[in-house]
């Protein structure tokens, strides 16, 4: 039968997120593909949810968020970046980032332009380029020699420079920091670098952070690049509850820029979704005033995971990259492939879930070249440590 799925959306078919936890539940495997929690977020913010229906705030919200959840919002920007933002004129709540990317692409971006995309990147950026007509221009992320693994993914500055001044002029760029699905957090040289290209060349920049309360090295902190010199008026700072509070089924999310970037944003905002579950948002304002703690103890139970998976990795063989944030970690499967009788990661993908029982993401779809992701495979840590625990005890039934 003839696809009847619009041409612009054509080339993405289901998420891998989706086909991947299918073949988990299929399979009976330990899910360390889609990227959420299975365990439950803090029962105060829960419990603020839950009040805010009782008290009977259930109709929408104003569209681009409720006033005390922007002022929160404003609130925590600044207390993180110094910046002073008005919180009814640059900031706009939406739901989840996914909708926030969509807002940002559709709004500000017109068919034709170009957009740098910085690959592995996450699945919906490359589809928000899409949705805007867009032409995406590609950046590819590096992995580190053998014996390097520590370093982690870099960015390849020299690419990069042409990249932006190629032409067309570029119109955007997306940074997502912690990074999906490598777990790289951005340095400070790679966003001296990237804010002076902006600059330079007058491309905005859109920023997907949605992990940075996940971070585990104090010598790769979180940067936010709307604080670079010249950056507060050319970014748009996206960002999410739902990763730090592990309710990510809550889908808040948010986009802070300056007022004509905003326009652009609420633009297409209120015509997506025009406003984000009212209730929730009320939750989210007390996570924000009281969550410090629990974000604490969070990234301390991320850290050990990530460690303790990433040595599992090591010890059958697999090449493991540092992952300095986010949910998750990447490998390179190549020197066990062979003995494993697989070829590309879909195939890891499969026979690690048939014969181990735990599943995990192929990352080549996360490339404009599948080919550059056909040797790699994503791990998520963000499970509960007896989940953890289980994954890794049947890993230890793949050969050795
Ligand atoms: N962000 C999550 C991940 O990378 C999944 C999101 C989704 O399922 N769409 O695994």
């Amino acid at each position: 039968m003839t696809t009847m799925v619009a041409e612009r959306l054509r080339p993405f078919g289901t998420t891998i997120f989706t086909e991947m936890t299918l073949l988990a539940q299929k399979h009976g495997a330990v899910n360390l593909a889609q990227g959420f929690p299975d365990f439950d977020g803090p029962e105060f913010v829960k419990q603020a949810g839950v009040e805010a229906i009782r008290a009977g705030h259930n109709q929408y919200a104003r569209m681009f968020g409720l006033p005390a959840l922007n002022a929160a919002l404003a609130r925590r920007w600044r207390e993180r970046t110094g910046l002073e933002v008005d919180p009814d004129a640059q900031i706009t709540v939406t739901s989840g980032c996914t909708e926030a990317i969509a807002a940002a692409f559709l709004g500000l971006v017109n068919p034709g332009d170009h957009v740098i995309l910085i690959e592995p990147f996450y699945d919906a950026h490359r589809a928000g380029v899409a949705l805007a007509g867009a032409t995406p221009r590609i950046v590819t992320l590096r992995p580190p020699a053998p014996g390097r693994e520590e370093e982690g993914f870099s960015l390849d500055l020299d690419e990069l420079a042409r990249a932006f001044r190629a032409e067309p002029r570029p119109r955007a760029i997306v940074v997502n920091t912690p990074h999906n699905p490598t777990g790289k957090v951005f340095t400070r040289e790679e966003f001296e670098t990237i804010a002076s290209l902006c600059v330079e060349r007058d491309v905005l920049a859109i920023t997907d952070e949605v992990y940075e309360d996940l971070t585990y090295d104090a010598a790769r902190p979180h940067v936010h690049l709307a604080t670079l010199p010249g950056m507060a008026e050319r970014t748009v700072t996206l960002s999410s509850l739902g990763k730090g509070f592990s309710l990510t089924g809550w889908k808040i999310g948010w986009a802070i820029a300056a007022p004509a970037l905003t326009k652009g944003v609420r633009a297409a905002h209120q015509f997506l979704t025009f406003a984000t579950a009212t209730p929730l948002q009320l939750g989210a304002i007390a996570a924000f005033e009281h969550g410090s703690q629990y974000l604490r103890a969070l990234c301390a139970q991320f850290k050990a995971q990530r460690d303790e998976l990433s040595d599992a990795l090591r010890g059958l063989g697999l090449r493991v990259f540092a992952s300095h944030g986010t949910y998750f970690v990447m490998a390179d499967f190549s020197p066990i492939a062979a003995k494993l009788g697989v070829e590309d990661d879909r195939a890891f993908c499969r026979v690690l879930t048939e014969r181990a029982g735990v599943t995990a993401i192929p990352p080549s779809v996360f490339y404009e070249n599948p080919a550059h992701g056909r040797h790699l495979v994503r791990f998520a840590y963000c499970k509960k440590p007896e989940t953890m625990r289980e994954a890794i005890a049947r890993l230890g039934r793949l050969p050795r």
